[in-house]
């Protein structure tokens, strides 16, 4: 059985919502269906473990944090197993088991990072001091495609700066984080990290949280559409937000390529996760000399990627998640049909399995290329003029990342500093780090996460002067 926690305890509800296997329709499991009064237990429960935890010395919170790192490594092979049910990504391949080693590092790093006070004068004239403080309770709001990633990237920066949290999963994958903060549960005080769970239908759990007047902040992962709602309702508390939300990254392939030598890197550049990551390639740009080349190379490789169940070792992609994106994607495949040349995949498959699908010649004015897909469909555009492919690029309302593919990497990293996203990657798409911010510009956000800058995000700034 699949619980809530609350204030360290399991709760159940009467009312439950199925969880199916996307690769199979069967069910995994119930998940509660919170009232708005476990939201409101939820957070009178961080706001009472706030009130100890804020107090306690630096290295208590970094040793909880260490905890819970370990609590993920430990727990990687069940956590990935469910993951993949849940969520359909294969355990092999960058599926479950990556997510789960991924989760386990990124909490390793953030345990080591701290925030100490600053000295910003020292005189005959007096002291200035910098600190930082937690905020309160955060509220954490994650989507379907990475939600055991996404919870650690969320958790572990709140609760290494004093914190305390309430997480609401996606009504789409929301078993993996009832068990994930069931196993951090061991290691935390009560209270510090609470769970709830909804289907979004009767009470709407994520708006409730943006509006609570005792959540100081949220941090929020998910559409462009709904983090602009969070972001209206969160004005009357004034809280403080990151919100990390969609893209439409461009891959900008220059004509000195080696075209097999990328086309691995491309593959999974468009491909991960089935194309359902916030920053994948959503269309690809490639110079007319190298065009048909890329192409190529691209559709061989990827024709060698076994689709399958996610639970057969063998599988390196598994079905889409759910239903409204598989239809998603076969509505801008279907239309995109019309226009491109279709190299690879195309028809949908059985369930919710849609095979990898390479279009070329591809417009900027198809939906296609200008909408976030979100799926396993990566169009191709050909270019010849390098300023023009720039401004097409940049041509977006979203500016989350973007990537350069050269063996000139001194032109490379010019073209990316003219690129109006967060991230640009050269020779690489994707490539995070723990060590290093990532966030949006444009609509794909505000706000950045991991490293120092994003630790500092789940604090307020007190200058002392005396
Ligand atoms: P979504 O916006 O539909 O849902 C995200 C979360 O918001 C869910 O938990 C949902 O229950 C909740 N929610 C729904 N209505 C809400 C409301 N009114 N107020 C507050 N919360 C509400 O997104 P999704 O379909 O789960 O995820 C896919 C999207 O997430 C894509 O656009 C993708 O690009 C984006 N994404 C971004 C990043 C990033 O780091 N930038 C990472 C992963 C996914």
């Amino acid at each position: 059985m699949y619980t809530m926690t609350i204030n360290g305890k399991a709760v159940s509800t009467d009312d439950t919502f199925e969880v199916s296997n996307p690769a199979t329709g069967e069910l995994v499991g119930r998940a509660p269906n919170a009232t708005e009064e476990h939201l409101n237990e939820a957070v009178a429960a961080a706001d009472a473990a706030y009130k100890k935890l804020s107090k306690l010395p630096d290295e208590e919170l970094q040793k909880l944090c260490e905890a819970m790192a370990k609590k993920v490594d430990d727990n990687a092979e069940e956590l990935a197993e469910l993951l993949t049910r849940e969520q359909g990504k294969p355990l092999n391949g960058l599926g479950s088991r990556w997510e789960l080693g991924a989760a386990g590092i990124w909490a390793g790093h953030t345990s080591t990072l701290s925030l100490p006070m600053k000295t910003i004068q020292k005189n005959n004239e007096g002291t200035v001091e910098l600190h930082r403080k937690p905020l309160g309770v955060i509220g954490s709001i994650t989507p379907w495609n990475f939600p055991i990633l996404i919870a650690i990237w969320h958790i572990i920066p709140a609760i290494r700066t004093g914190n305390t949290v309430v997480i609401k999963p996606s009504p789409y994958t929301p078993l993996t984080t009832l068990k994930l903060v069931s196993l951090l549960n061991e290691v935390l005080p009560e209270g510090a990290v609470n769970c709830i769970t909804g289907d979004d239908k009767n009470v709407n759990l994520g708006a409730k949280m943006t509006a609570h007047k005792d959540i100081r902040k949220i941090v929020f992962t998910g559409s462009t559409d709904t983090g602009k709602k969070v972001m209206v309702n969160s004005a009357d508390t004034m809280k403080r937000l990151t919100l990390e939300m969609g893209g439409n990254d461009a891959g900008i392939v220059l004509p000195d390529v080696n075209a097999k030598e990328i086309a691995e890197g491309l593959f999974w550049g468009g491909f991960v996760n089935n194309g359902q990551t916030c920053a994948a390639i959503k269309r690809l740009y490639v110079h007319e000399d190298v065009y048909e080349d890329v192409c190529e190379e691209l559709v061989n490789f990827t024709k060698t990627m076994v689709v399958g169940n996610g639970l057969d070792e063998d599988s390196i992609l598994g079905p889409m998640q759910n239903q409204m994106q598989f239809d998603k994607v076969c509505r801008l495949v279907a239309d995109a049909k019309t226009k491109g040349r279709v190299l690879l995949g195309g028809e949908p498959g059985e369930g919710l399995f849609y095979p990898p699908t390479i279009i070329a010649d591809m417009e900027d004015t198809d939906p296609l290329v200008y909408e976030e897909q979100f799926g396993p469909a990566l169009p191709i555009i050909k270019y010849n003029n390098i300023d023009d492919v720039i401004e097409k690029a940049n041509d977006s309302q979203w500016g989350l990342g973007g990537s350069v593919w050269s063996r000139d990497i001194e032109k490379a990293r010019e073209i990316a500093m003219q690129m109006e996203t967060g991230s640009v990657w050269v020779n690489k798409h994707l490539a995070l780090q723990p060590d290093a911010p990532f966030g949006g510009v444009k609509c794909s956000g505000q706000g950045t996460e991991f490293a120092q800058e994003g630790l500092e995000e789940y604090t307020d700034i007190q200058v002392i002067s005396y």
